[in-house]
């Protein structure tokens, strides 16, 4: 890997040739290539990622595509935030090569019918609330790390599920792309930044805060002894709830590569969360104890 010299620019990308072959063209120049998948509405978590994947990189390559396939009918697909100038200037701001930004029928043309179907990993908690999330989800980066050849990809820890999927998949599939996992970037008060956050008034806005407080009161447990997971997950479970939460869709916690429940903690283990704010579902998580 060269050091680089100066602040690029993004080149902006809406075919998927063109950007594979910038990208060839790169790495027959032997630089690495990095790709930082998106959805865009893109806030300091997201930049934080593409900072990251320049430790690791020469080229910094961001893909920005709101992925039809892993939104379920009645979900925010239609609203989901697009913000493309601030996202550029976002962007410009720390510096990456390329960014990818498609139209639809760029990655799925008229015919489309091949999906990579994710491993057991993705059928608890957001596969039981969302059952074909995961199947878009990996369908799309599949073919995002191909289009980039990537050499590297960053994921946020925020979507913990999300990455184990993504983990087993490059793994099964012999892709031959290092997967590199970015902290959770918080609000001053502990919410994580997430660009459905906009969606919160002010009143649902502190109600959200909750999610975060329940976690770290979860990790302070831990802290203070506690080893029974049951115990761990109706206490982060009350917490949500006592913090006026709408609804819950889970509190567990689980295996940090399974995500099957446990009863007694364990190294990597994770408490994760999903619950509705208003009309808004967050999720968030928590490591628990460092994997062995
Ligand atoms: P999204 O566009 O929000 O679906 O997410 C794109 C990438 O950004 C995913 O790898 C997410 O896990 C990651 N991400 C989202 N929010 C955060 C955050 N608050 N901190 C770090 N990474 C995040």
């Amino acid at each position: 890997m060269t050091e680089p010299t100066s602040i690029p620019v993004a080149r902006v990308f809406r075919h998927s040739n063109e950007f594979q072959s910038q990208c060839l063209a790169w790495q027959r120049q032997g630089e690495l290539v990095g790709i930082v998948p998106t959805m865009g509405a893109l806030h300091e978590g997201h930049l934080s990622l593409a900072k990251l994947c320049r430790q690791h990189c020469d080229r910094v390559v961001v893909s920005i595509f709101v992925n039809p396939t892993q939104f379920a009918p009645g979900e925010d697909f239609e609203r989901y935030p697009r913000t493309w100038e601030a996202d550029l200037a976002g962007l410009n701001s720390v510096g990456v090569d390329a960014v990818l930004a498609p139209p639809a029928l760029e990655i799925y043309p008229p015919g489309f019918s091949t999906f990579v179907k994710p491993a057991k990993v993705a059928e608890p908690l957001e596969g039981q609330f969302r059952p074909s999330h995961y199947q878009g989800v990996t369908t799309v980066v599949a073919k995002l790390l191909n289009l980039a050849r990537a050499d590297v990809a960053v994921f946020g820890q925020k979507d913990y599920q999300q990455l184990a999927v993504i983990r087993q998949m490059v793994q099964e599939l012999s892709i031959p792309t290092r997967i590199v996992m970015g902290p959770t970037i918080r609000e001053s008060d502990g919410l994580a930044m997430s660009s459905r956050n906009g969606y919160l008034n002010p009143e649902e806005r502190v109600r959200a805060l909750s999610i975060s407080r329940a976690l770290f009161a979860c990790r302070d447990r831990v802290s203070s002894g506690e080893q029974d997971a049951r115990e761990l997950a109706v206490a982060l479970m009350q917490d949500l709830i006592d913090g006026g939460l709408d609804s819950v869709d889970y509190a567990v916690v689980a295996d940090g590569n399974t995500l099957e429940s446990l009863d007694r903690l364990r190294p990597g283990a994770v408490a994760l969360v999903a619950g509705h704010v208003g009309k808004t579902r967050l999720i968030d998580n928590v490591i628990l104890l460092p994997t062995s």
